[in-house]
């Protein structure tokens, strides 16, 4: 059996890359057939791998976790903790498996594995999706257990009446009063229409593109909650840093918001930027 692992890993090994942040249902398809292992099995191994995408100048406490799209692909995710910034800007690590998988086009979680216990906010922040009274929660090679048996009796979208929930496919329908070719806005403005703020009505996206040419959107994740929501900027810096890339790469950031919104989203997104890099964000109005 210990030899078998040994085997496992060295084809993990030679598969995974830094920029490794998900991994598509064919490439898990093939994986689990090569290495003889179940998919349980295989995110239990990718765990550590994503735990050391985790950036903790204050906790030092790497988190890595796992989830498991509707469509078969696993996304990966950090915690992410900003120096010198309040603590609320924290980026936990089942949050960003959630913006990975949003990123991706995911429309659906079935399974979230975690290499801790998800704290209160983060099992608020699950309960925000369409999935969550039948999605799996794994802590390291525990048994798996309902998202609803770790929040009872729980704060979430039925509370409030909201009908659509985080990943159900519905675009808001914004677009620019001018229309532009700035490449980065229009995708900025796809990650707005993409957005879920059913009890602000403030959606918002982010486009941040890095010097070798990617670009990383984020999108605003709103929480019946308010507080555990994920800002579009702290969604695109997550995306950036489970891609491989660092903040210093960072070459230009624009955050498209509703005209109407009700929450700022720029003063937060412009001191959250400030905090990891001189680039300015720049800003542009949907309607
Ligand atoms: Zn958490």
């Amino acid at each position: 059996m210990r030899r078998r692992s040994k085997i496992d890993k060295k084809i993990l090994d030679g598969f995974l890359t830094r920029e490794t942040s998900f991994l598509m249902a064919e490439e898990v398809k093939a994986l689990v057939g090569t290495m003889r292992i179940s998919v349980e099995q295989l995110v239990e191994q990718l765990l550590p791998w994503a735990a050391e995408k985790a950036i903790v100048p204050a906790s030092r406490f790497k988190v890595g976790a796992v989830s498991r799209g509707s469509s078969g692909n696993l996304y990966l995710g950090a915690n992410i903790e900003f120096k010198d910034m309040p603590v609320y800007t924290t980026i936990h690590a089942e949050q960003a498996s959630i913006a990975n998988a949003v990123s991706h086009g995911e429309t659906g979680i079935k399974a979230l594995s975690v290499t801790a216990p998800p704290c209160g906010m983060c099992r608020q922040f699950l309960s925000e999706l369409n999935t969550s009274a039948e999605m799996k929660i794994q802590v390291g090679n525990t048994e798996a257990v309902l998202l609803p048996q770790l929040l009872p009796r729980g704060f979430g979208p039925d509370n409030l009446d909201v009908r659509f929930k985080l990943m159900d496919e519905v675009s808001k329908g914004f677009s620019f009063k001018n229309p532009t070719d700035d490449e980065l806005a229009n995708k900025a403005l796809e990650a707005a229409n993409k957005s879920h703020s059913p009890y602000t009505l403030s959606h918002a996206g982010i486009a941040v593109k890095t010097r070798n040419g990617q670009t990383f959107i984020g999108h605003y994740l709103e929480n019946a909650a308010y507080n555990p929501s994920m800002l579009p900027l702290q969604a695109g810096l997550s995306n950036l840093v489970m891609a491989g890339r660092n903040f210093a790469e960072i070459s230009d950031v624009v955050l498209v918001h509703g005209q109407d919104a009700s929450v700022n989203h720029v003063e937060a997104a412009q001191s959250l930027l400030r905090s990891i890099s001189s680039v300015p964000l720049r800003v542009y109005k949907a309607e």
